[in-house]
C-alpha cells in the first residue's frame, strides 16, 4: 500500500475492534497479504477441532492426580509439550490454581492473548474494551456480571496475559464431584471456569 494511503487508512481507522479487524482484514486480503483458505483451516481447527475441552482434560487430570497436578503448576511447559498441547499461541503458559483464599482472572488488557491450543478460541467478551480494561480496575464487579460471587475475604488475583505468556485456570475441584472419574469430571469444567470468570458445575441433566 503507498505510503498516502496508508496514513489515510489510520485516519480513518474505525475504533470498535470488530469493524476494525474486518477493515484490516480486507486490506491484507486486498493487498494478497492473507490467504482466507489458510485462515478458514486455523480457524476451524481452533473453534471446532480444540475448544476448551483439552484444558479441561489437563484440570480434570489435575484434580484426580495429585502428583500430575504439582508437575502441571511447575513444570508447565514441559507437561503441555509432553501432551502435545503447546502448539500456537501456547508456546508459554502459567496455571494458576484458585484455592480457599484466592481467585484467579486471565484477562489481556492490550489484545486477546489466550492460550488456543487448550481453550480454542476467545470468546467475544474476552476481546471486548469493556472486559478489557474493567478486569483489571474493577475485576469484582466484572466477576459480578459473570455471576461469580465470592466472600469479600477472597483474594482476585488478575493475570495479564501476553504474546508471551497466557495463563490457564486451574479452578477449585467442587466437593460435589468428588470421587469422580477423570472422565466424568472433564464434563464439569467449563471455559469460563478455567479464565476465572465461572465455576465448574454439573455437567447438564445430571
Ligand atoms: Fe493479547
Amino acid at each position: 500500500m503507498k505510503k498516502d494511503n496508508l496514513k489515510q487508512f489510520y485516519k480513518e481507522f474505525p475504533s470498535n475492534p470488530d469493524v476494525r479487524v474486518k477493515a484490516l482484514k480486507a486490506i491484507l486480503e486486498k493487498e494478497g497479504l492473507i490467504d482466507q483458505k489458510a485462515l478458514d483451516e486455523i480457524l476451524d481447527t481452533y473453534q471446532n477441532k480444540v475448544g476448551p475441552l483439552n484444558g479441561a482434560k489437563i484440570v480434570a487430570k489435575a484434580w484426580a492426580n495429585k502428583k500430575f497436578k504439582e508437575d502441571l503448576i511447575n513444570n508447565t511447559d514441559q507437561v503441555l509439550k509432553d501432551m502435545d498441547l503447546n502448539g500456537r499461541q501456547g508456546e508459554h503458559v502459567v496455571v494458576v490454581e484458585n484455592t480457599e483464599t484466592v481467585h484467579n482472572l486471565i484477562v489481556c488488557t492490550l489484545c486477546s492473548c489466550y492460550p488456543w491450543p487448550l481453550l480454542g478460541l476467545p470468546p467475544s467478551w474476552y476481546k471486548s474494551d469493556a472486559y478489557r480494561s474493567r478486569a483489571v480496575r474493577e475485576p469484582r464487579a466484572v466477576l459480578s456480571d459473570f455471576n461469580v460471587k465470592l466472600p469479600i475475604s477472597k483474594k482476585v488475583k488478575v493475570w495479564d496475559s501476553t504474546s508471551e505468556i497466557r495463563y490457564l485456570v486451574l479452578p477449585q475441584q467442587p466437593p460435589s464431584s468428588k470421587g469422580l472419574s477423570e472422565n466424568e469430571l472433564v464434563s464439569w469444567i467449563t471455559r469460563d471456569s478455567m479464565i476465572g470468570t465461572g465455576f465448574p458445575k454439573p455437567p447438564k441433566g445430571k
